[in-house]
């Protein structure tokens, strides 16, 4: 029996949460007066509340859980592995059977040489893992200077400071002193938003060569990597030109700095491959995931290197790095057995060739409807900007956001979850929906745009 009671009334969860609980991104005087929204329950891609609403999760909880909710499977490792061996670590020369198969799993499934792991309890985590992973190296190589990590304005690699850091998210920058110090920005790929006069493929490149002036500005020597989301999630789900990444793949390889896909978003099939990495045609040195490596079930994070980083790390003196729960056994075995779901279940094909094609085709019909800009969407993640004029790409009046939570709200009074960054509504469901729930989907984003039509009119 849990210790909670699930069937208590709304209103004094609310009143007990809004009391003791201190919540992630949440604005606390909203939360004092109308309350949390209360999840008790989930199957599938169906969120239960404590209302006993029947909730369509269009973002996988917080695009993570790739395998619907509810799989009896994930379940039974995970009890099965706490009595078997709940925790060891993986310290000083130990190790455990599900940290070890999980390691060759990932390296089997990730691309070109990247084939060792690095555990983590989370992205955040995983981020700063690799800030200190990528100065080691090159400390390793006796290039100690080379210590300056690029990433980009509006990017988000998670809430540590070293992650916050490295994400471009300004308001978290300033309620926190950061950047530490030794990261540097550039501007983001966002055509939509800033590509001005420039043809998309124009401003692409010219976003891309941006990375060429700041590591000349830094000094080439000084420079170890850039870190960079395949497609920018919680900055709003930002798909670049397709001239961009190319053109980053060229200055990374001919300045001989390390590059860094940020997949905790885009891996384990989120954009219809393994990793976005292979959707994208990039060519990683290391790999930051979590999220989608166990569905949301249990946290985790891993770090997955090359080999030409692994040799090097492992080739010198001690790594001083590491978390307790780095590898943790319960979570490994969820993992192993998350991806045994995605492969045998051939769930990332079906989005690739099935489901994906279906949600994309729907998804790109919304620029039709009066409020809806740019409507883009790769695999299971998408997004559409909301404008009051769209030949103009124009910003609405009213502070950036307002429309954009006018429209988040009216998606949840149609038992609809789909979130906002700014004036832009953005989706990632569970990669299990079918077509049926992706037409509901659609239909349910339609009403809650028509409805802020009529609002914002
Ligand atoms: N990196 C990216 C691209 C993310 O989207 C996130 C979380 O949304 C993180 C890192 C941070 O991951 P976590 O919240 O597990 O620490």
């Amino acid at each position: 029996m849990a210790m909670y009671d699930n069937h208590r009334p709304t209103a004094e969860l609310q009143a007990l949460d809004a009391a003791h609980h201190l919540h992630p991104f949440t604005d606390g005087d909203a939360l004092n007066r109308k309350g949390a929204r209360i999840i008790t329950r989930a199957k599938g891609v169906w969120l239960t509340d404590s209302d006993g609403h029947q909730i369509l999760d269009g973002m996988a909880g917080l695009w993570c859980v790739n395998v619907g909710y509810g799989r009896e499977e994930l379940a039974r490792v995970a009890s099965e592995q706490m009595l078997q061996l709940p925790f060891y670590n993986t310290f000083f020369q130990t190790s455990h059977p599900p940290a070890i198969a999980l390691a060759a799993k990932l390296a089997q499934l990730a691309p070109g040489d990247l084939d060792h792991v690095f555990f983590n309890g989370s992205g955040s985590d995983g981020n700063d893992t690799n800030i200190r992973m990528v100065r080691r190296y090159w400390q390793a190589l006796g290039q100690p200077e080379r210590s300056v990590i690029i990433s980009r304005w509006n990017g988000y690699h998670g809430s540590t400071m070293g992650a916050a850091s490295l994400g471009g998210m300004k308001g978290m920058h300033e309620q926190g002193g950061l950047p530490i110090p030794g990261i540097a920005h550039i501007d983001q790929p966002d055509w939509w938003s800033e590509g001005g006069e420039m043809s998309p493929e124009e401003f692409g490149l010219a976003r891309a060569r941006l990375l060429a002036d700041k590591i000349e500005e830094i000094g080439p020597s000084k420079v170890a990597a850039f870190i960079a989301e395949p497609i920018q999630g919680a900055g709003g789900v930002i798909i670049p030109p397709e001239t961009y990444w190319p053109e980053i793949q060229r200055i990374c390889d001919a300045y001989g700095i390390l590059l860094i896909a940020d997949e905790v978003i885009t891996g384990f099939g989120r954009t219809g491959n393994w990793f976005g990495s292979q959707t994208l045609g990039i060519r990683p040195d290391i790999m930051t995931t979590a999220k989608g490596l166990t569905s949301g079930y249990v946290p985790m994070g891993a770090s997955i290197v090359s080999r030409k980083v692994a040799e090097v790390i492992n080739g010198s003196d001690e790594f001083a790095h590491g978390y307790t729960y780095s590898g943790h056994p319960v979570a490994a075995a969820v993992a192993l057995e998350n991806l045994r779901i995605l492969e045998e279940e051939h769930i990332i094909t079906r989005v690739r060739e099935v489901t994906g094609p279906y949600l994309k085709a729907a998804w790109e019909q919304l620029t039709e409807h009066p409020l809806v800009g740019e409507a883009r969407i790769t695999g299971m993640m998408g997004s559409i900007a909301l404008t009051p004029h769209k030949a103009s790409r124009a910003k609405f009046a009213a502070k950036a956001g307002t429309v954009g939570l006018i429209c988040r709200e009216r998606c949840f009074a149609n038992n609809l979850v789909m979130r906002h960054v700014g004036d832009r509504m953005i989706i990632s469901p569970p990669l299990v929906i079918t077509e049926e729930e992706i037409s509901l989907l659609m239909t349910r984003a339609r009403l809650a745009l028509d409805q802020t039509l009529d609002i914002v009119r």
